[in-house]
């Protein structure tokens, strides 16, 4: 089946990278794509992560109101009574739950064309959530995006998140996801494979191992 870059009826797209790739600036390019030239109705969607959330935002200013959710499955019963076929945006993908996979199988049916973006990978370079299944389910179009690795004078992709904690690499045994309220400073950079660092990764992996 051949990309259109307006409107692909029932299929799923997905754009994954790092932070700072240009993600959401991607998705909100392709939902104005598709409202401006292909007259197609567009509904985003996040996750909810805090209350400061303010929608789908890029870096460089573009922004558009999101339905923030809790789960997957929720998105497929805000778009019950939506009959046309439309183009359903979704950001921050990884920190959805499993039932998201479902929801796009039920929505592709009516024909509607999703687009999923997200972080391929966490901060311990490892599959990031359900990202992996969404690049498994879309059978069209998968996109990685990456900015150059933010090491002064490394010109290489920038394709893994190096996790900071009060400006020291963050152990491979910290969660995944931070916890909301956390007093530590924690930052987030896309950086390349060789300056990539995760203390303690081979006892993460051999805890993993003997669970
Ligand atoms: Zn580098």
């Amino acid at each position: 089946m051949a990309m259109n870059q307006t409107f692909n009826r029932a299929s799923l797209e997905v754009i994954a990278g790092t932070m700072f790739s240009g993600k959401s600036k991607a998705l909100l390019e392709r939902g104005h794509r598709a409202s401006e030239y292909g007259n197609i109705d567009v509904y985003y969607f996040k996750p909810i992560l805090d209350t400061r959330d303010k929608g789908i935002v890029s870096r460089n200013g573009m922004s558009k109101e999101a339905f923030l959710v809790k789960r997957g499955m929720d998105i497929f019963k805000q778009m019950e009574e939506v009959r046309n076929e439309s183009m359903i945006i979704i950001d921050e993908g990884q920190f959805f739950d499993d039932s998201l996979i479902y929801a796009i199988q039920l929505l592709r049916l009516k024909g509607h064309n999703l687009v999923v973006a997200g972080l391929d990978r966490d901060f311990r370079g490892q599959p990031f959530g359900i990202m992996p299944q969404l690049m498994a389910l879309s059978d069209t179009h998968i996109v990685k995006i990456y900015p150059v690795c933010s090491i002064e004078n490394c010109v290489e992709d920038g394709n893994l998140p190096q996790r900071n904690r009060n400006g020291n690499p963050d152990s491979a045994l910290s969660p995944t996801v931070v916890i909301e309220g956390s007093s530590d400073e924690i930052t987030y950079t896309p950086v390349c494979k060789s300056h990539h660092v995760v203390p303690d990764l081979t006892e993460y992996i051999n805890n993993k191992l003997n669970e």
